[in-house]
This record gives structure tokens, C-alpha cells and sequence, in this order.
């Protein structure tokens, strides 16, 4: 039986809003359907657009085609698979629109989108509201699934929820890079002076002899720039994008002067390398994901190179000439939370829980991403309008992990995540023994643990 509360009456709590018909949005009203409860979903476009849609469609997908890999026992492919046992709707409209492309799931965008929105507008309980919200709801359970474009009158109404300062316009990510592909013998372990100013003492720093500083930034200044998105990413290449100056980008900060680097996120300063006992010309730190078992971050490195680009170009780092990138950088207009400041494991808002957040607002990265945290939030904005409390579901799962990375990585260097291997729980001692020299099957293991939870779990999760 549902509790009142907030001094709302039943009626009230049970009106459940889901903000914009993206990918989260979508999957968020369907799902909410799909447990009997009925909602209205909330679209701006095509009365007002943003930068990157071009249709009035709804999920639609404003770049690529792929929802990346579906090649079993990739994280990829986990996170699809439990999204198709979870009864996904995008994943519905994605078999029925599939086309060819190789071992990813390519879809004919157009038929895609048209599935969407004909599965949504033919679904009774869900009222559709072509226009934009400018402000919060007061009342009842919401869903925000604006996307990184969220029109300017809500986020600042959404700014004002959070504090403009947990509210981020502006991505800016810099690569990662597997641990057990740096080459350690080049590397040393050291914070700035002997002291962390995070109480920790997790970097490592690649040393760089005068030369190879000079490789590095001529190889910068020279290297290929990603294809512009959208017009902000256009902007980027005619350099009028008024970037933070707290997280330049690496070019910009090389064009600014072939030293401005080694005064900046290269700044060798305090740092002695044990065998030389002096400090090197210059450094690359790489510091450790905290909620990333294994794997390391390029401090300061976000850039807008293509990503063959990247790799040809940090693999010049000492000690990353065999890195294995799990992520590469990349700049471009994105809105989203910082989870971890304030969202749980069932993206409630900490603050005000029948206030939900899903898709890339959410700060997670990536097409299947948003539309597995849209899955989840309408299940929780189901469950709490059935006065039931929702729970996250099991971390061994891939969609429980992204959930639990959102709340519960550091949220002082918080960073958008695609779903990775290295986001699940790392196997047991002995596992890790057993496929100690055999990636496929590690990741066949933890995949198959990931399945054994979701077939097992509650069912009211
Ligand atoms: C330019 C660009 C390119 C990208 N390319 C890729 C890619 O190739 N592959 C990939 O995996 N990811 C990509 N992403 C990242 C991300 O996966 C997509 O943005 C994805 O669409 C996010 O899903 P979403 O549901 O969070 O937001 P969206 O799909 O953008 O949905 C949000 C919806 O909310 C509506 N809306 C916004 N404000 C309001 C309002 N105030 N009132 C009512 N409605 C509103 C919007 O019109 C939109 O329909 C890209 C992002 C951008 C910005």
C-alpha cells in the first residue's frame, strides 16, 4: 500500500511526467506502460529543436547508426542482452530495423526512430505533449531525459535543483587506458612532492626526456581532428568555442605556446623519478579510476583528435607504447549531472527522490547508455508510484554497474562512462588465476555471472 508523502495526496504521487522522447525518454514511458501505470511523456521538438536533431521522431539517433558491438560476451553486447531480457523497447525497434554492419547492431535510423514512436503514440497509457518544459513539476514523479541538449529554460531550472556548479553544459573526457598494458618498468609511482592533494597516492608518471616532449607536442599540433558534430563541435575548429579554462583541451593548450604544456598538465614539478632522483623535462600522469578496476586516466589529455589519431599519437608517452585505450578523449556540448554529488544507485535525486534523471543527463556517454538508465529509471518511477521502494539491480549486472558507477565514482573528477568491462565488480582470486593469460575468457566470466544475476534476481527489482 503507497505511503503519502511530501503532504501529497495518492492522485498526485501517482501522476508520473517523463520529460523528452529521446532515447531514455522513450524507454523510460515504455516501461512505465509496460508495469500498468500511466504517464505522460513530454517532447519539444519539432516546435523547438536542438542543434543535433533533425526530425520530429522520437528516439532519434543523431549521429551513427550503431548501437555498437552485439558480438557475445563484449560489454557491449552484455548490456543489450540484459536490456533485451529486461522486455527493452529500443532493443525491439532495433531487431525490427536492423541492417548490416558486420558484428555491430546497425539500424536503418529512420525505421528505428518510426518504431519508437508508433510503439509510444499507439500505447494508450501513454499521453504524449508536444511541447517544452520550462521548469521542474512540482508535484508527482519525474523523469528527466532532456539529453545533453536540454533546452536552456530547464536546465536552469534543473540548475537550480542541483547547484549550478553539480551541473555540467560543456564534456570534456580524457582517454583511459588498460593497466596492465603500461609498461611499468618506465613509469614510476609518485605524487607531487611526496603529497597527494587528493589524500591519495594513485598516479603514475611517464617521464619524458627533452626530445620526446618535442615529439609529442609536434605530433599534437599535427595530428587530425575529429569530424565536427555539431555546430559547437564546428566551432572548435575555427577556435571560437569559449572552452573552461580548467580543462582545455591539448591542442588548444599546445598552440598556445610549445612550453605551455610542461606548465601545465604536463608540469614535471615535485615530481623525482626514482631513477634519475631528479625531476624529468616533462610528465604525462596517469592517474587510477577509482570505480575502474584497472584501469588509468590521461590527467588532463582530453582532447579532439580522431581516435586512431589518439592512439597513434599517445602512444608516443613513455610507457604507453603497447596502451590499450578502453576509452579516448573527446570534447563536445553535452549537459549532464554530477551523479555521484547527487544521484543513488536508483538515479533518485538524493535531494528529492520522485525527481529521476536518465539517459546522458544522467552522465553516462553513448546511445545503448542512455537507453539502459531510461529502462531503469521507468521501472523506479513505477515502483515509487506504487509506494514500493526501487532497488538497483544486482552490481554483478552491467546495467547494475553503470548505475552503481553514476553514484558512486569520485565525484570530484566525475566523467561520463560507455559501458566497459572494467565498470562490473573484477572476478575472484580465483577466476582471475584460472583466465589469468586469457582475456575472452575473463570477460566470458563476467558476462556469464552478469546473466546468472538477472535471471535470478527479484522479480520486483
Ligand atoms: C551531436 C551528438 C552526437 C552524438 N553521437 C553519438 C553517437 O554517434 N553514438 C552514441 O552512442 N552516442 C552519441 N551521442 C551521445 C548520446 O548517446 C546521444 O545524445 C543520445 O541521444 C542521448 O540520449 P538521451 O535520451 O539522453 O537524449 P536525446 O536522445 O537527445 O533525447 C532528449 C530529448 O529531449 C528533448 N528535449 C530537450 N529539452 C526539452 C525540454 N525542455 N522539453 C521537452 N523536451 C526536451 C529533445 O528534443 C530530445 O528529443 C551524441 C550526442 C550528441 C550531442
Amino acid at each position: 500500500m503507497a505511503r503519502p508523502y511530501n503532504g501529497k495526496s495518492l492522485t498526485q504521487q501517482l501522476i508520473i511526467r517523463v520529460l523528452g522522447a529521446g532515447l531514455a525518454g522513450s524507454e523510460a514511458a515504455w516501461q512505465i506502460a509496460r508495469a500498468g501505470l500511466p504517464c505522460t511523456l513530454y517532447e519539444m521538438r519539432p516546435a523547438r529543436t536542438t542543434p543535433a536533431h533533425t526530425t520530429a521522431g522520437f528516439a532519434e539517433l543523431v549521429c551513427s547508426n550503431s548501437l555498437k558491438s552485439d558480438s557475445e560476451n563484449t560489454a557491449s553486447w552484455l548490456l543489450k542482452h540484459e536490456l533485451r531480457r529486461l522486455g527493452s523497447l529500443a532493443m525491439q525497434a532495433a531487431a525490427a530495423s536492423r541492417v548490416p554492419g558486420g558484428h555491430a547492431l546497425t539500424v536503418d535510423r529512420d525505421l528505428f526512430s518510426l518504431a519508437v514512436t508508433s510503439a509510444i503514440e499507439s500505447e494508450p497509457l501513454i499521453t504524449v505533449v508536444r511541447e517544452e518544459v520550462t521548469a521542474i513539476p512540482e508535484d508527482g514523479i519525474t523523469v528527466v531525459a532532456t539529453g545533453p541538449l536540454t533546452s536552456g529554460a530547464l536546465a536552469a531550472s534543473i540548475a537550480g535543483l542541483t547547484g549550478s556548479g553539480n551541473l555540467y553544459f560543456y564534456d570534456s573526457i580524457s582517454p583511459i587506458v588498460e593497466a596492465g598494458s603500461i609498461d611499468r618498468a618506465q613509469v614510476f609511482a609518485a605524487s607531487r612532492y611526496g603529497k597527494s592533494l587528493d589524500g591519495g597516492d594513485d598516479y603514475l608518471n611517464c617521464p619524458f626526456t627533452r626530445e620526446q616532449y618535442d615529439a609529442l607536442v609536434d605530433a599534437i599540433l599535427n595530428a587530425q581532428s575529429a569530424a565536427a558534430h555539431i555546430d559547437e563541435d564546428r566551432a572548435i575548429h575555427q577556435g571560437k568555442v569559449p572552452f573552461f579554462e580548467s580543462c582545455l583541451p591539448v591542442e588548444e593548450i599546445a598552440r598556445r605556446g610549445h612550453h605551455t604544456l610542461r606548465f601545465g598538465p604536463m608540469k614535471p614539478v615535485g615530481l623525482d623519478d626514482p631513477r634519475t632522483g631528479r625531476w624529468p623535462y616533462a610528465v604525462v600522469q596517469l592517474r587510477q579510476e577509482d570505480q575502474r578496476a584497472g584501469s588509468y586516466n590521461l590527467v588532463g589529455f582530453q582532447n579532439y583528435m580522431t581516435f586512431p589519431e589518439q592512439k597513434r599519437v599517445f602512444r608516443m608517452i613513455p610507457g604507453l607504447e603497447h596502451a590499450e585505450f578502453l576509452r579516448y578523449g573527446q570534447i563536445h556540448r553535452n549537459t549532464y549531472v554530477n551523479g555521484p554529488e547527487l544521484l543513488n544507485d536508483t538515479l533518485q535525486l538524493k535531494s528529492q527522490p520522485r525527481i529521476l534523471f536518465a539517459g546522458q543527463i544522467s552522465g553516462v556517454e553513448g546511445y545503448v547508455e542512455s537507453i539502459a538508465t531510461g529502462l531503469l529509471a521507468g521501472r523506479h518511477a513505477a515502483a515509487l508510484a506504487r509506494g514500493i521502494q526501487p532497488q538497483p539491480l544486482p552490481r554483478a549486472t552491467a546495467l547494475g554497474s553503470l548505475t552503481h558507477y553514476i553514484a558512486h565514482a569520485d565525484p570530484r573528477h566525475y566523467q561520463p562512462a560507455n559501458i566497459a568491462f572494467d565498470l562490473l565488480p573484477p572476478l575472484d582470486e580465483e577466476a582471475r588465476i584460472r583466465f589469468k593469460r586469457d582475456k575472452k575468457a575473463r570477460h566470458a566470466e563476467v558476462c556469464r555471472l552478469a546473466i546468472e544475476a538477472i535471471e535470478t534476481m527479484d522479480a520486483h527489482v
